[in-house]
């Protein structure tokens, strides 16, 4: 799954998973007893039409076999974000398949926390492909899970970018409390997420979009998720949290405009262990690709309540997982902004907190 390839100039590198699996390895995190290294089977063709087209499953399927169709493009196949890879169903199946089994592994008691590092595939739509996901594990695995056993399910998104495709499938169900923390849409794709977007129906108050100012540092995001984040998923008491992990809010991502450090990352997901720890937690986001597996190996460490330690420490040069000066610590150095930037994310943080607890904290009796 790793050495998957979606072309020299694409962003998106599967051979994060591979790199966060040798960290995580490295750093005395992965093999112990009650860890189990599942194989990513292929998901069950039948489960996709949970969230999808069969029109649309049908064109990818022959995307994957190297087919070219001129009705692809409409369906966002053959763009520069998702473009025509051969077996990119079989790969994008398999991805889902990973999230599907360890999903069920959980609501089945066989499993606590699970980590898809392959998985959280936010952006794809029912009928089309979009932001490098052309299947939506997340709202395929989530369905089934509550098709099988009726439950609280929290999904909250850490990805950079609005996870806008897993918002439409929930968007008037009350049973998923759906949270996204993201870039605001004025200056990222997916161009969506504000804090008007609360749900519709009976799913009215479960939608929660949290849009950030480029420039937010650990500052200004660490406020935010104590005065929404952590509130709302303490009122709503979630059985099952789904967590998109991506890496992409990082100060050093090339993709987005924000600027938070692992240590903010961290705290985020201690933050949702404490408040329920059966967490499924899928990779996402996140175009540095060595800071990106070092953010996995902590959040993977966290989920089983690891401290990593590098036993080869001053033994294997720094070149085989990055830049030499941060070799021997999974953690970055602080990261401030400064002035009229770090100013505008704070109001603007601000604004958006208080008008979620007014519109939306009331939904939840806060
Ligand atoms: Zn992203």
């Amino acid at each position: 799954m790793g050495r998957f390839d979606f072309g020299p100039d694409h962003p998106f590198k599967p051979e994060r998973a591979t790199k966060t699996f040798d960290l995580c390895t490295r750093y005395g995190v992965m093999n112990h007893p009650w860890m189990t290294v599942l194989d990513p089977e292929p998901l069950d063709p039948d489960l996709l039409t949970l969230f999808h087209e069969p029109a649309y499953l049908e064109l990818l399927e022959e995307a994957g076999r190297g087919e070219v169709r001129i009705e692809m493009l409409e369906r966002g196949l053959g763009t520069q974000d998702t473009p025509l890879i051969r077996g990119i169903y079989e790969w994008s199946l398999r991805a889902a398949g990973g999230t599907h089994a360890t999903m069920l592994s959980i609501v089945n008691g066989d499993a606590l926390a699970a980590f898809n590092p392959l998985g959280g595939f936010h952006h794809a739509m029912p009928g089309h492909a979009e932001g490098f996901c052309y299947l939506n594990d997340v709202v395929i695995a989530i369905r089934d899970a509550l098709q099988i056993k009726p439950m609280k399910i929290a999904y909250v998104d850490l990805d950079a970018h609005h996870g806008n495709g897993v918002q439409q499938a929930f968007y008037r169900d009350p049973r998923v409390l759906f949270i996204s923390v993201h870039e605001t849409g004025r200056t990222l794709y997916p161009w969506s997420g504000s804090e008007t977007e609360t749900g519709e129906g009976k799913g009215k108050g479960f939608t929660v979009n949290v849009p950030l100012e480029p420039g937010t540092d650990d500052d200004v995001y660490g406020f935010v998720l104590d005065a929404v984040v952590f509130p709302l998923l303490k009122a709503f008491s979630p059985e099952l949290i789904v967590a998109e992990l991506g890496a992409d809010i990082l100060v050093s991502d090339p993709l987005t405009h924000l600027k938070m450090t692992n240590n903010a990352y961290q705290s985020a997901v201690k933050g949702l262990m404490d408040i329920c720890p059966r967490i499924l937690a899928l990779g996402g986001g996140g175009y540095d690709l060595y800071r990106t597996a070092r953010c996995w190996t902590l959040a993977w460490s966290i989920l089983n309540r690891l401290e990593p330690t590098d036993e080869f420490a001053g033994l294997v040069g720094g070149m085989m997982f990055g830049p030499e000066m941060e070799v021997g610590s999974l953690y970055d150095y602080p990261y401030q902004s400064k002035g009229d930037v770090k100013e505008k994310a704070f109001d603007e943080a601000r604004r958006v907190v208080a008008t979620i607890q007014t519109e939306v904290f009331p939904i939840h009796g806060l």
